[in-house]
C-alpha cells in the first residue's frame, strides 16, 4: 500500500433496505468516479443484488458481520467465505450496536477479524466510547483497550481498516469536536505505529452522524482517512456529497 492510503468513504445501512433500495446505488453511479474508494455495507439479503446492480463498478460492497468459524451450525449467521462468495470485499466487525446487541467483546471481535482476512477480505474493525466514559475522562483508556483487544496481530493496513465511532455519537445528530476527533486518531495512530511496521498506513475512519453539512470539516482532521456513515449512506442525496467532500479533502 502507498504511504497515502487511498481514503475511504463506507456506507452502513444497518438493518434497513429492500430491493427497491438498490436504485441509490444507480444515483450514485451516475456521478463521476472519484478518486477516493466508496464502500456500502447493505443488510445480507442485499449484498448479492447490489454486487450485481454494481457490475463491476466503482463502489465497493461490504457484510455488516461475519462469523469467526467457516460453516456449521450458527443459526441466523454468515460467514466471511459466504460473503466473498456473493461479492464482498469488506466487513465491518465489532460495530458497536453488534457490541451491545450481542454481547461482542474485543476477543470475539478479534476473531472475527482474523475470520475475514484469512477469507481474503478487508475488516472494519469498529471501536469507540459510550457517553458515561467520555463523562468520566476514559476514553483514550478505553479506545487503547478496545484496539489492543479487537485488532488481532495479523492485521496488516492492507487487510484492516479501523473505525473510530463513539457510542453516543452514533444516530444521534451529535459529534465530538474536532479537538475530540483529532486527539482519539492521533492516539490509535500511535498505537498501531507502535504494534505494527506499516501501522502508519492504516486507514482510520471517524463515524458517527456524518452529514453533508459537517464531512468536509471532519475530513481535515490529521488522520482521518475517511468515515464509516450510517443513516447519511442510505441516500445518493446525502451519501454523495459526503464522497464528494472526501475527494476534496487533503
Ligand atoms: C454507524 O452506525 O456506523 C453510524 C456512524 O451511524 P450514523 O452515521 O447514523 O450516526
Amino acid at each position: 500500500m502507498d504511504m497515502a492510503p487511498r481514503k475511504l468513504a463506507a456506507g452502513n445501512w444497518k438493518m434497513n433496505g429492500s430491493l427497491a433500495a438498490l436504485a441509490e446505488i444507480d444515483s450514485l453511479l451516475g456521478g463521476d468516479e472519484p478518486d477516493c474508494e466508496v464502500l456500502i455495507c447493505p443488510p445480507a439479503t442485499l449484498i448479492h443484488p447490489m454486487v450485481a446492480r454494481i457490475a463491476g463498478g466503482w463502489i465497493a460492497v461490504g457484510g455488516q458481520d461475519c462469523h469467526a468459524r467457516d460453516s456449521g451450525a450458527h443459526t441466523g449467521d454468515v460467514s466471511a467465505p459466504q460473503l466473498v462468495d456473493v461479492g464482498a470485499d469488506y466487513v465491518i466487525v465489532g460495530h458497536s450496536e453488534r457490541r451491545t446487541d450481542h454481547a461482542e467483546d474485543d476477543a470475539s471481535v478479534a476473531a472475527k477479524a482474523v475470520a475475514a482476512h484469512e477469507a481474503g477480505l478487508t475488516s472494519v474493525i469498529c471501536v469507540g466510547e459510550t457517553e458515561a466514559q467520555r463523562d468520566g475522562d476514559q476514553t483514550l483508556k478505553v479506545i487503547a483497550r478496545q484496539l489492543a483487544g479487537s485488532v488481532p496481530d495479523c492485521a496488516t493496513a492492507d487487510n484492516t481498516v479501523i473505525a473510530y465511532e463513539p457510542v453516543w455519537a452514533i444516530g444521534t445528530g451529535r459529534t465530538p469536536t474536532t479537538e475530540q476527533i483529532a486527539e482519539v486518531h492521533a492516539a490509535m495512530r500511535q498505537a498501531l505505529v507502535t504494534r505494527f511496521g506499516d501501522g502508519d498506513a492504516f486507514r482510520l475512519l471517524y463515524g458517527g452522524s456524518v452529514k453533508p453539512g459537517n464531512a468536509a470539516e471532519i475530513f481535515a482532521i490529521p488522520h482521518v482517512d475517511g468515515a464509516l456513515v450510517g443513516g447519511a449512506s442510505l441516500m445518493a442525496a446525502d451519501f454523495g456529497p459526503i464522497i464528494s467532500a472526501l475527494n476534496a479533502a487533503d
